[in-house]
C-alpha cells in the first residue's frame, strides 16, 4: 500500500487518463470498422463477468484487456458512422472532453451554493441555445422564464406535467397527446397520477387534427372534467410529424391549458432558421424540450428545457429542508436547479455544451445538421427513384422512411438483413397499419460516401 492508501497514485491517474484518451480517439476514428449492432446472445457479457467483486484491486491493463475482450463485443455502436436506428445520440470530440471535465471536478450543482458556476454557466448556456433556435425572449431567464437541462425529454415532460397538473388541482385534470406522441408523456402522466389521458387523432400525415383537440377538450368540459395538459409534438418518434403547433395552442390556451411542445430531436435542427418553418406558433408554448443529446453532437444526457413561466415549475417542486437552507437562497438572487427538476442531485452538464458551442461556434452547428439533411434528401431521392421502393411522404429533415412494395414481409427481412450484415443498423416502425423501415440520419461522423454504401448495401438485399 501506498501513502494514498489504495487511491490511484496522480502519476498513474496522468498516464492511464493520456492512454484513455488515446484509446477513445482510436475508437472513434475506427468506429465504422466494428458491426453496428452488437451480434452478441442474451446473457454472454455477464456470464464472463466474475460473479462477485475483486477482493485486489488489480491493474488498468487488466481491465482495459476486460474493456476490448468483454465490453466491445456488447457495444451497439451509436457512434458509428453507419449507425441509423431509432434518433441519433451523436457526440463529439468537445462534448466528450466537456464529460470528462465534469467528472474531473466533480461537482454535484443541486443548488447555487454548491457550485455557482455550474448554475450560472447552465442559465447562460442554455439562454444561448434559446437565441440559437430563435426562441422567443420569453424564455429568457431575465423575464418570468428561464431554461434547465434535464436529464432526458422524459424527465422534461414529467416536470412540465406536475406543473400542470398542480396549476389546476381539480384533481379530474385531463391530458391531450396524439396517437403519435413518444410514449414519455403517457409515462408521465401516469407517474403524475392525472387521471385522464386523450389521445387525439391524426391527420394523413400523422400530424395531430387541432379541431379534434378542440372537440375533446369541449366533451371533457361538458363532463365536469378539467383539460389542463396539451403536448404538441415537434418531429414525431415514429416519422418526424410535425404538429400545427400554431393551432394547437389556440385551442390549448383558450382552455387554459399548459401547452408543452416536444421537439427532442427536430428541435436541433432549428438551429438553421431555414428549418423552423414547422416551428411556427412553438413561441405560444409554456414548456419546450429539446435534446441537445439527439442531434447536437453533446454526449447523453443533455436535455434542453425552455419555460416560459418558472414559477408553477417551482411551486410544484420546491421544498426546503433545513440542510439546504443557505443566505444565496434566501436572498432570492439565485437559481437553485434542484427546484426545476425531480432528482435532488445534478452533474454539472453545462459543461460538455458550452464546449461544443465555443468548439464548433453557432455556424459548426448549423453546417453539420444541414449536412445531415442533405444526405437523407439524398437517400429519399434515390429511393423515391426506384420503384422496388415506396417513401413515406412528407420525408422531414433527416428521417427517412420506406418500405418495399413487394410487401411487409420482405420489408422485415430486407432490415433484419441489413442489421444482421453489420454494415449499418436500422429500427422500424408501423404506421397506419403499414411497416416501415426508418434511416435516421445524424451520426457525428457519417458522410455521403456512408450514405451511398447504404444504398448499395439495400440495393444489392433488396435484388431484382
Ligand atoms: N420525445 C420524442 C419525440 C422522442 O423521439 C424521444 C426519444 O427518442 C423522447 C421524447 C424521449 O427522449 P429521452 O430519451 O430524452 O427521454
Amino acid at each position: 500500500m501506498s501513502d494514498e492508501g489504495f487511491h490511484l497514485p496522480s502519476g498513474d491517474f496522468r498516464s492511464q487518463g493520456h492512454e484513455l484518451i488515446d484509446w477513445i480517439a482510436d475508437y472513434l476514428e475506427g468506429a465504422g470498422e466494428y458491426p453496428v449492432l452488437s451480434q452478441v446472445a442474451p446473457g454472454s457479457i455477464r456470464s464472463q463477468l466474475p460473479k462477485s467483486a475483486p477482493l485486489k484491486g488489480e491493474s488498468f491493463d487488466e481491465v482495459m484487456s476486460d474493456v476490448n475482450d468483454i465490453v466491445m463485443p456488447g457495444i451497439t455502436h451509436w457512434q458509428s458512422p453507419d449507425f441509423y436506428a431509432y434518433f441519433p445520440a451523436n457526440t463529439s470530440g468537445p462534448s466528450i472532453l466537456g464529460e470528462l471535465l465534469a467528472s474531473g471536478l466533480g461537482v454535484q450543482g443541486m443548488i447555487w451554493a454548491t457550485s455557482p458556476a455550474c448554475t450560472e454557466l447552465e442559465t447562460q448556456v442554455v439562454d444561448w441555445m434559446r437565441q440559437a433556435i430563435g426562441l422567443a425572449e420569453r424564455f429568457s431567464p431575465d423575464g418570468k422564464g428561464g431554461g434547465v437541462i434535464q436529464d432526458s425529454a422524459s424527465g422534461a415532460a414529467l416536470v412540465a406535467l406536475l406543473a400542470a397538473r398542480d396549476r389546476k388541482a381539480t384533481g379530474n385534470e385531463v391530458v391531450y397527446i396524439s396517437d403519435q406522441t413518444h410514449s414519455s408523456i403517457e409515462k408521465g402522466v401516469r407517474i403524475a397520477r392525472i387521471p385522464h389521458l386523450r389521445k387525439i387523432e391524426t391527420d394523413a400525415a400523422f400530424a395531430m387534427r387541432p379541431e379534434k383537440l378542440a372537440e375533446a377538450i369541449a366533451t371533457d368540459v361538458a363532463a365536469g372534467l378539467t383539460p389542463a395538459f396539451v403536448c404538441a409534438t415537434l418531429g414525431t418518434t415514429s416519422s418526424l410529424a410535425m404538429d400545427p403547433v400554431r393551432a394547437i395552442a389556440e385551442v390549448a390556451t383558450a382552455a387554459g391549458c399548459w401547452l408543452h411542445v416536444d421537439a427532442a430531436m427536430a428541435g436541433s435542427a432549428h438551429i438553421c432558421p431555414e428549418f423552423r418553418n414547422d416551428a411556427d406558433g412553438i413561441d405560444l408554448a409554456d414548456s419546450v424540450c429539446v435534446n441537445a443529446h439527439k442531434w447536437l453532437f453533446t454526449n447523453f444526457d443533455c436535455s434542453l428545457m425552455f419555460l416560459a413561466d418558472r414559477e408553477p415549475v417551482l411551486a410544484s417542486l420546491s421544498i426546503l429542508p433545513e440542510y439546504l437552507r443557505n443566505e444565496a437562497s434566501e436572498s432570492g438572487a439565485v437559481i437553485d436547479y434542484r427546484d426545476w427538476q425531480v432528482p435532488l442531485g445534478r452533474r454539472f452538464r453545462a459543461l460538455k455544451l458550452w464546449m461544443v458551442v465555443r468548439h464548433y461556434g453557432i455556424e459548426g452547428l448549423q453546417h453539420h445538421v444541414r449536412e445531415h439533411v442533405r444526405l437523407a434528401e439524398s437517400l429519399a431521392g434515390r429511393i423515391e427513384q426506384d420503384d422496388r421502393f415506396l417513401l413515406l411522404q412528407p420525408q422531414h429533415l433527416n428521417l427517412v422512411l420506406f418500405r418495399l412494395t413487394a410487401g411487409e414481409e420482405l420489408t422485415r427481412q430486407l432490415m433484419e438483413s441489413v442489421n444482421a450484415s453489420g454494415d449499418a443498423f436500422l429500427t422500424h416502425t408501423i404506421l397506419d397499419g403499414e411497416y416501415w423501415v426508418r434511416v435516421a440520419v445524424g451520426a457525428t461522423n457519417t458522410t455521403a460516401a456512408h450514405v451511398d454504401a447504404l444504398w448499395r448495401l439495400l440495393d444489392r438485399l433488396t435484388g431484382e
